[in-house]
């Protein structure tokens, strides 16, 4: 199938584009890398009449580090990130999951922003700044707006985004140099989407402990018992492994996330457990 008739536009500034998506009633889409919304056009997923391209706005490609952490344009690229052009205030994990993301064709065009806007359920970003606590911040017509990770991504294809606002940056706070991580993304095949991804930050010195676990069938979650046990864990043993296998159970059942589907809350046992285990050692 082909995309629908629509206008194309390439505003040279921020401004320009909000102008351009001003009252905007869903007709008009925002083009970044085009990784998802050129499958989306060519299914007519999407029918938009105007697309305005912000891929090169230099308001959304800068990368500015500071004590506290880094903040990258929502138009940098994932493979930027994975080449180590973006500071890894994350102690590693960015270019991790930058590097793990489809293939390299697929970074050389996709965007963060792009990646968290677009809030493909099993997208790799939107769990990684839920656990490092960052902050997107969001452009419109009345000025910018910070919109903590947590809350940006409301569901499947759903963020707190509103039609008339860019994601111009995402501010990533730098984790202690002691913070541990792990991240476990399980998959049918290399460079596909996540079955199950989880994502574990263990940052004692600042009193961040995060476990967040996500799938195609839901939006990242928060997974607060398996946090806390995490906590209290001073390594790695069988019986912790079982401990961390019953709090991801216990989480998931009250999150009804993921109901009683014996083999999803299995996966999601395994990689956080594998995610807590390589955090641990
Ligand atoms: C074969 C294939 C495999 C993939 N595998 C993975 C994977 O394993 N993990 C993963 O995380 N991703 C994967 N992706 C998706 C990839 O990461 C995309 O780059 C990403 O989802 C979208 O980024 P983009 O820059 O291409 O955005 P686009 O496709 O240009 O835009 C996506 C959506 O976000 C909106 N948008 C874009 N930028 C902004 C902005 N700054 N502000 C507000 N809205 C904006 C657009 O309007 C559109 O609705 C895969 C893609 C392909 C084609």
């Amino acid at each position: 199938m082909k995309p629908v008739a629509f206008d194309y536009k390439r505003p040279a500034s921020l401004d320009e584009a909000l102008a351009l998506i001003k009252g905007n009633d869903g007709s008009t889409k925002l083009l970044a890398g085009g990784q998802s919304l050129g499958p989306m056009l060519n299914l007519r997923m999407v029918q938009p009449t105007l697309i305005v391209d912000v891929a090169r706005l230099k308001e959304l490609v800068g990368v500015a580090e500071t004590k506290d952490g880094v903040t990258v344009g929502a138009a940098v690229r994932h493979a930027a990130i994975e080449d180590g052009e973006v500071p890894d205030v994350a102690n590693g994990l960015l270019r991790r999951v930058a590097g793990g993301i489809a293939y390299r064709a697929v970074r050389n065009r996709g965007t963060i922003g792009g990646s968290l806007s677009h809030a493909d359920p099993a997208g790799d970003w939107a769990p990684v700044m839920m656990a490092l606590d960052a902050v997107v911040v969001a452009r419109g017509g009345a000025g910018a707006r910070d919109i903590p990770a947590g809350r940006f991504v409301q569901g499947p294809l759903a963020t707190a985004l509103e039609a008339d606002e860019i994601a111009q940056s995402v501010r990533i706070p730098r984790l202690s140099p002691d913070a541990k991580w792990g991240q476990v993304k399980l998959c049918r095949k290399p460079g596909e989407f996540a079955e199950s991804l989880a994502v574990v930050v263990i940052d004692r010195k600042r009193r961040a402990i995060r476990a967040v676990v996500t799938s195609p069938r839901h939006a990242p979650t928060y997974l607060a018992g398996t946090a806390q046990l995490i906590d209290g864990l001073k390594g790695w043993s069988a019986d912790a492994e079982q401990k961390i296998k019953d709090a991801v159970a216990a989480d998931l059942k009250a999150s009804k996330l993921v109901g009683d589907d014996p083999y999803r809350l299995q996966i999601h046992r395994v990689t956080v457990a594998r995610a807590v285990r390589e955090a641990l050692s």
